[in-house]
Formats: C-alpha cells, structure tokens, sequence
C-alpha cells in the first residue's frame, strides 16, 4: 500500500508528524512525505524537529499570493504529484488551503482521501475563514475520517457521514506535546537550553505568550489586538509580552508598527516547536487566536484568551483554562488584566490522564487502521464510530 502524507502548514507538520513516525515504522506501507510549499520554511523546520525530512518539497509558487491563486497552484502540483507516485491513500491534516487542495486533486485521480482531525466545526462558514469551509468540503469527499473527539466525529454523522467511515483516535496534536514533553524531562542539557533561550527573551521576568494570524483577524482587528495587547503591556510593565510573529506580511506591518517601540513587548521570529511550547508551558497567560494553541494551553492548563468569535475546539473552553474573548479592545484588555491581577488556579496542574483533546496514541491508531488494510487480520480489528457506539469516547477505541 501506497500512502502520500500532504504537508503544508507548520501546524499539518506538528500534527502529522508523529503519524508519518508509525507509519514509516509499517513495513507493509510505503510512505511518502510530500512538502506542498505553503509555508516552505516553517513546516520543515517543524518537521525536522521530530527528525523528518520531506520525500518531497513541491515548488512554491512565486505568482500570486491570493487564495485562488494558492489554491490553484497546489491542487495542481498535488494532481501531478499524485499521478507520478500512484500513491493509493492520500493522508491530509485539518483545514489548510494545501488540505483541501491535496482532498481535490486526490478525488480528481481517483485516489482515497483519507482525513486527519475530521469533524472540527464551529458551524460558521465565515469563522474560521476559509478553514471551515475548507473543512466541510473535505469532508464531502473523504473516504476515511479519523475525527480527534466523540464530538467531531458526532459533527460529521450529523451531515450524513457514514459512522462506519468515522474512527475517533484522539488528537496526534497531543501525541506531538507528550513526545516533546518526554523528550524535555529525560534531557537536562536540552531543558537548560530552552530555558536559556526563552530568557535571553524574557531577561527571567514573567510572560505573556501571544500569537495572531488568522485571515479574518487581518486589518481592524488585527489593529485592535496590537493597541491591547500595548495598553496592557503598559498596566502590566512587570510582564513580559512576546509575540512570536507569523510570516504573512498582513501580520508582521500592523504589529510593529503599534508594538515595536515598547520596552517590555518582545517581537520575534516564528519559535521552533520546543521553544515555543517551553514558553507555552510557562507563561502566565496566553492570549492567542491558533487553533492548535487552544489544544496545547489546555493540555498545560496555561489560561488561554481566545482571540476569536467561535471555536471549533469548545472542549478547550469546557476545561476552564481557555475563554473565548473575540478581538474587541476593552474585552481583551479587561479580561487579560484580570487574570494578570488575579492569577488563576489553571497554571502548571497539567491533567495529563483527563485531557479532552487525546491520550497521546492517536498516530497509532491511524497507523493500525492502515496497517489492517495492508495486511488484514495482522494487526487485529480496528473499530469504527458505528460499532463502538454512541457514549464511548477517544480512549474508548482500543
Ligand atoms: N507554534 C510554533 N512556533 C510559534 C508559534 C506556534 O511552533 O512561534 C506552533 C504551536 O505550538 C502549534 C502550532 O504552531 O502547534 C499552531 O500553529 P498556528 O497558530 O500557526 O496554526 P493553527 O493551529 O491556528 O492552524
């Protein structure tokens, strides 16, 4: 069996990279990993921190950066791509434009679409824009989901959906964070590095992490979280605001131009996986509109202001740890200053057994779903949504 793994983002990179681990680990499947350029630099670099390298890095388009263009140029480079490996799964990850590039081009060489993180919904089409849309539409013409919880895989049945074609693993987003996690405690010379790192950022004051990107965030209220996240860094001078800023050009021209003057707000370069999930794990708040944030602040139970209108991740607010405050100024001010002034009983108490996002063995479970087909009876059943029934959970599925 042949399997392409379509990687764009940095997050599809965190997030499959522990599935490519179990599958190239599967004699029985040939797996490949095709880069589509969509963030050519992030996503390998995130890679290689799980120690993969691309099969494949498809060329990045110097064209056009509007999404039809993007769109067009990866559902096409994918199409060739697929033709020339005759892989017969594709495998891709969430909700990216490479995501629903890589679903159409596969459907459009009759290759199965099989779709990691199915089901997340926030029931708006226009929040996450495009994401959700990218989603729904993935979903139509995707052979296999393999939902991250009880409840996207409930998302999907309620569309119509299959349940026999529906499989609830868990989030590989919290078989990433164990693994570093693990990684961080067995190596005190890389623990101490890390530390260094993020006080060289810091000078060893407290922090507040802060991460913005998303398209619908771009202008007014991109604005509107640069001028917060000054006036609280002015009430708040004892803490440290870092602000890892994403590439796209719409980010990093608003939050310079409001925030690079300031004596305690620190704008740097995208942080490597590590580094950044070391300053997740110990800042004071996070105030952030990502998706996978809101699953790795949760796992840490670090407070989480969400920098959004809706969620598809409503567990994360369930915990208690993460609030959904939109981008409107005075919110995000007052909401962030309490917690500042406060505290919250949130930080630190890692509930590693209760996590709503996962048990850390979600690669595996996909990665025996596709050994079973390699080889049936080998690696024994594989338990689809329909048959486990409709009370069981995630951890539920072994
Ligand atoms: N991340 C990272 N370095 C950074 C900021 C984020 O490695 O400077 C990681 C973070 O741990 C998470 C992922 O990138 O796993 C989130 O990516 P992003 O917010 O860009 O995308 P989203 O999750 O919103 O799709």
């Amino acid at each position: 069996m042949k399997i392409l793994v379509s990687v764009g983002t940095r997050p599809e990179a965190i997030k499959l990279a522990p599935l490519i681990g179990a599958l190239k680990c599967a004699p029985e499947i040939d797996t490949s990993v095709c880069l589509t350029g969509q963030h050519p630099d992030m996503a390998q670099s995130a890679l290689r921190e799980f120690g993969i390298t691309g099969d494949t890095t498809l060329r990045v388009d110097a064209d056009g950066q509007t999404l039809p263009d993007r769109f067009s140029h990866f559902q096409r480079a994918l199409g060739r791509h697929l033709l020339d490996s005759s892989a017969d799964w594709i495998v891709v990850h969430g909700d990216t434009t490479s995501t629903f590039a890589g679903a159409l081009a596969a459907f459009h060489s009759k290759v199965k679409v099989a779709h990691v993180e199915a089901g997340l919904r926030t029931g708006d089409i226009a929040n996450p824009w495009p994401e959700e849309a990218y989603r729904k539409l993935t979903a139509a013409i995707t052979e296999t989901h393999f939902a991250p919880t009880r409840r996207a895989a409930d998302n999907l049945i309620a569309e119509g959906v299959d349940p026999d074609r529906i499989h609830v693993t868990g989030n590989t987003a919290v078989d990433a964070l164990y693994g570093m996690r693990d990684r961080i405690s067995q190596d005190s010379a890389l623990r101490q590095r890390l530390q260094r790192r993020l006080n060289q950022i810091t000078g060893g004051r407290p922090h507040v992490l802060v991460t913005a990107h998303r398209r619908e965030n771009h202008g007014a209220p991109m604005r509107q979280i640069a001028r917060s996240i000054a006036e609280l860094a002015r009430q708040f001078a004892d803490h440290v605001f870092v602000l890892p800023v994403h590439p796209h050009p719409d980010v990093g021209a608003t939050v310079r131009a409001a925030l690079s003057h300031i004596e305690n707000v620190r704008l740097t370069a995208p942080m490597g996986y590590l580094d950044f999930l070391f300053a997740l794990e110990s800042a004071t708040l996070v105030i952030s509109d990502s998706g996978g944030v809101q699953e790795e602040a949760a796992t840490f139970r670090t407070p989480l202001l969400v920098l959004r209108k809706t969620t598809e991740r409503p567990e994360a607010l369930e915990t208690g740890a993460a609030t959904l405050v939109g981008t409107d100024e005075s919110s995000v001010i007052r909401l962030a200053g309490r917690i500042l002034r406060d505290g919250s009983d949130g930080n630190g108490n890692v509930d590693w057994l209760n996590n709503p996002f996962g048990d850390g063995r979600a690669a595996d479970r996909i990665s025996r779903y596709f050994r079973n087909l390699a080889l049936p009876d080998a690696i024994g059943s594989f338990a689809s949504v329909a048959s486990i029934g409709p009370r069981l959970g995630a951890t539920a599925l072994d």
